[in-house]
């Protein structure tokens, strides 16, 4: 039994005071959340998030990693870093990383299997933009994100990663993928990972929708059978996303 992730991406929003204070609020109205509840947040507001979620079911996770321990990387945040801040869930490959910080299919699986082998969960991204969902290559265009993503990444580690599909025409827009394009595609990754691995680890893996997930839409996405849960921009800033924590 696959259980049902509500992750929150918050992006470049929240300072630290506000992400602190926001956690501690919303604590109260999720702690009977159905779905294990996660907010990835911007690296200054790790620490502060964490502790105003000691205590609760709230998670906190990063939105990025570097794909080395240490070193002359000016700017970046590495697994050691994020592992003595008790981190678990690191979201890798966003759409918005590859679009405005030039990161491939290349980088996502290196850090892919640095976050992996330093016992990090990556929540890897992939999508297709409005143009090759027109072109009738969103398939291929996901399958191949995916194969490169996660290029040398063991059936046993595949287990316990999670998948966000989230096509960029939805990011953001307001305009959220039918439920049975949604569908489609997640399980098309599902259809792959069994290819790829074996049934097993198919039926572990978790595969998430993103894409202008919200309280209103979340249920009717959350029930299909291959959509395990939700990355969750804009509506993980607000109190609705209790609706989507129980969805
Ligand atoms: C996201 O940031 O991954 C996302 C899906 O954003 P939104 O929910 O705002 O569309």
């Amino acid at each position: 039994m696959r259980k049902r992730l509500a992750a929150g991406n918050w992006k470049m929003n929240m300072t630290p005071s506000q992400a602190k204070a926001f956690v501690a609020e919303m604590a109260e109205s999720m702690k009977d959340a159905k779905n294990e509840v996660l907010f990835c947040v911007p690296a200054i507001d790790i620490l502060p998030a964490m502790e105003a979620a000691a205590g609760t079911n709230i998670q906190i996770g990063a939105e990025n990693l570097y794909f080395e321990e240490k070193g002359a990387y000016t700017g970046e945040i590495s697994p050691l870093m994020l592992m003595d801040a008790g981190v678990k869930y690191v979201i890798i490959g966003h759409s918005e990383r590859r679009e405005y910080f030039a990161e491939t299919d290349d980088t996502v699986n290196k850090k892919v299997l640095c976050a992996l082998a330093h016992g990090l969960t990556p929540i890897m991204c992939c999508g297709e933009s409005l143009k090759l969902r027109e072109q009738g290559v969103t398939m291929d265009w996901v399958r191949m994100q995916v194969k490169i993503g996660m290029q040398g990444v063991t059936a046993e580690q595949a287990k316990g990663m999670v998948i966000a599909y989230e096509p960029i025409w939805a990011i953001g827009t307001g305009v959220v993928a039918t439920t049975e394009q949604a569908e489609e595609v997640c399980k098309g990754i599902r259809e792959l990972i069994a290819e790829l691995y074996d049934a097993e680890t198919a039926d572990a893996i978790r595969i998430l929708y993103g894409g202008s997930v919200n309280g209103k839409n979340c249920a009717e996405l959350f029930a299909q059978e291959n959509i395990d849960g939700g990355l969750v921009g804009g509506a993980s800033l607000k109190p609705e996303f209790v609706q989507i924590a129980n969805a």
